[in-house]
């Protein structure tokens, strides 16, 4: 089944066409990787399959609820939809347990106990058990993403976006965070990622999606993008 639908997006910055008559779906468990240059529009993209952009036309659909529709609660994209930054956007002031609990107490209404419970239950899953009593400006930037991953995970999203999660991070910290994504993947989960990690792609990809100038331009198997002539 279909679990985003997008369909003839088209999106404005003035007079920057900067998404121009995007249309792909992404079904239940499969893996889309976005490529292309800087400016083509990939985070514009995901950002508006997040709700964090408005659209100037066309529509997003995910899991059946239409985005841009009128009545749709933002609080209830937000829980659908996970997504993953460049930059980690930790709480400097909370620890690494409180910044996965947070958003379980407030949006999910969760009990103490279950977020905790929760939470523990992600660090031990992105290998950073032992830091939960931790403040994020302690931890290296692979850690602070794992643990961005694991804050976006608990609020049980249907959909993981990820835009860009490795471009800040140190050479010898992308790997730890590309294995996170790729246990993710292994479980099942939908995921839409904008990546320059191409061995990312060949790897995991079901289908890769290269934009340009705010449009699809090519759609096809990691083979068929990564393969010689
Ligand atoms: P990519 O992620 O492929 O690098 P973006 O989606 O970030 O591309 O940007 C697409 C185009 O839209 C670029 O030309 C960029 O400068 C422009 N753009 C992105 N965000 C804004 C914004 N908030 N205001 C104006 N222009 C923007
Ligand atoms: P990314 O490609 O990872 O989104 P950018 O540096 O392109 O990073 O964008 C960072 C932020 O600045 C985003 O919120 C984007 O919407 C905004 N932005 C990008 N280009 C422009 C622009 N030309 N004018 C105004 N805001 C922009």
């Amino acid at each position: 089944s279909k679990m985003v639908e997008v369909r003839n997006v088209v999106k404005y910055f003035g007079r920057l066409k900067a998404l121009d008559d995007v249309s792909f779906d992404v079904h239940d468990g499969e893996k889309v990787v976005i490529i292309g240059p800087s400016g083509s529009g990939k985070s514009t993209l995901l950002r508006s399959i997040n709700k964090l952009e408005a659209i100037d036309g066309g529509r997003i659909v995910v899991d059946g609820i239409d985005l841009y529709s009128q009545q749709t609660d933002i609080n209830k994209v937000r829980e659908e939809v996970g997504m993953v930054f460049q930059s980690f956007n930790l709480f400097p002031h909370k620890t690494v347990l409180e910044n996965i609990t947070l958003a379980q107490l407030i949006v999910r209404k969760r009990s103490k106990k279950e977020a905790v419970e929760k939470a523990m239950m992600l660090l031990g899953k992105v290998g950073l058990a032992e830091k939960a009593a931790a403040y994020p400006g302690k931890l290296s930037g692979g850690q602070q993403q794992r643990v961005a991953i694991a804050r976006s995970l608990a609020m049980d999203p249907k959909v993981m976006l990820f835009d860009e999660p490795t471009s800040a991070l140190d050479p010898e910290m992308i790997g730890e965070v590309l294995d996170v994504m790729k246990s993710l993947a292994r479980e099942g989960m939908t995921m839409v990622v904008v990546t320059h990690e191409m061995g990312f792609a060949r790897e995991v990809a079901d289908r890769v999606i290269f934009m340009d100038y705010g449009k699809i331009v090519e759609e096809g198997t990691p083979e068929h993008f990564f393969t010689n002539p």
